[in-house]
């Protein structure tokens, strides 16, 4: 039975690559012709998004240009774990994910490549694009402070840094440090405060924590409401799918919640992104850069960052209602490349801070 699947796998591989050498030695000719640009008429993605919108979004780039988009979706690593097992395989042309860590990762493990486009590169700008352009951010997230509304009093609240004092002992809530989110947060205050402060700030706020880190960033949000502590350090798009989940339980709970930047007057809030690349091995790249191009389009924009409570990073483009009442925010001025550049620092300093 398996000794069967195999062959029959390896006839449909070979089959590919017979196929993909014809198809780049040879010029399409009289009876191949038609074969041969049907062929090219499609993208491969694998993407860690599983909204509504993004479908919305490939249906509109098939009717605008013609290429079928196939998408493959599953958890970040999965996809992840599968280019690092397909290789140069891979049918993938495009990867799209959550945080500027993982995109990096897939960089480090030599999956990507650069993308040379003065639409991206008009559309994004350069602080959301890796140096080597072979990844491109697409929606921007903060990593905030939300608090019980009841309990704490905004004014109160200041910086990331702050949350390492006295007054906040035993009400800090936040996620297990193997979190990309938290690993990229680090790495962002190696950036900008230097290491040892970097050090310092993971330590004070294990001192701090209202119990072991677990769970996700929507369940520090219920723990702060449930009393376990009173505030917590998580992503702004999760309080709008909060706020607008047909879970009443989940809406009651963001709606006791209040929404914090911090380190306004200081380094700035900590901004991450999703973002899209490039493989190495793509062999439909046309198509690809066709689809990264238009999804950095202010109209792509506008409907990729609105339905999952994103900012758009085209700055032509207008955050939605809800993101706009929260009013504007400084962010961190760096660079999202440095998140990755820094993210085995920022492991060490966390294993050596014991978070969890
Ligand atoms: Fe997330």
């Amino acid at each position: 039975m398996n000794k069967k699947y195999m062959a029959l796998g390896l006839t449909a591989a070979l089959t590919t690559s017979l196929l993909a050498a014809c198809a780049s030695t040879e010029e399409p000719t009289t009876s191949g012709d038609n074969e041969a640009s049907e062929e090219s008429k499609v993208v491969n993605v694998y993407s860690s998004r599983h909204y509504d919108v993004d479908k919305e979004l490939y249906k509109q780039f098939e009717e605008e240009t013609g290429v079928k988009v196939n998408v493959v979706e599953g958890k970040g690593e999965e996809l992840l774990e599968r280019l690092n097992t397909e290789g140069a395989n891979t049918e993938a042309d495009l990867f799209i994910t959550a945080d500027a860590g993982n995109l990096h990762q897939a960089k480090e493990n030599g999956h990507l490549q650069a993308v040379d486009s003065d639409v991206l590169e008009s559309n994004i700008p350069e602080k959301y694009r890796d140096t080597d352009n072979e990844w491109f951010g697409l929606t921007k997230r903060a990593r905030v402070i939300v608090y019980a509304k009841d309990r704490v009093n905004p004014e109160d609240l200041s910086t990331y840094e702050a949350l390492t004092e006295e007054q906040w002992n035993g009400k800090v809530l936040v996620r297990p440090s193997e979190n990309m989110y938290n690993i990229s947060l680090l790495a962002s205050f190696i950036e900008v405060n230097g290491v040892d402060q970097a050090k310092e700030w993971a330590e004070g706020l294990v001192n701090n924590f209202a119990r072991d880190p677990q769970g996700n960033d929507r369940d520090q949000a219920k723990a702060v409401v449930a009393g376990e502590g009173d505030v917590a350090i998580m992503n702004t798009y999760y309080m709008g799918l909060m706020l607008n989940s047909e879970d009443a339980e989940e809406k009651k709970v963001a709606e006791e919640l209040g929404v914090f930047f911090p380190n306004q007057d200081t380094t700035g809030t900590h901004v991450n992104i999703s973002g899209i690349a490039m493989t190495k091995a793509s062999k439909n790249s046309e198509n690809a850069k066709k689809l990264m191009e238009f999804m950095s389009d202010p109209s792509a924009q506008e409907q990729f960052a609105s339905a999952n409570y994103e900012y758009p990073v085209n700055e032509s483009v207008e955050p939605n209602e809800l993101l706009k009442s929260w009013g504007d925010f400084k962010e961190q001025d760096i660079n999202l490349s440095v998140l990755g550049e820094n993210q085995q620092e920022a492991i060490r300093l966390f294993n050596e801070a014991g978070w969890k």
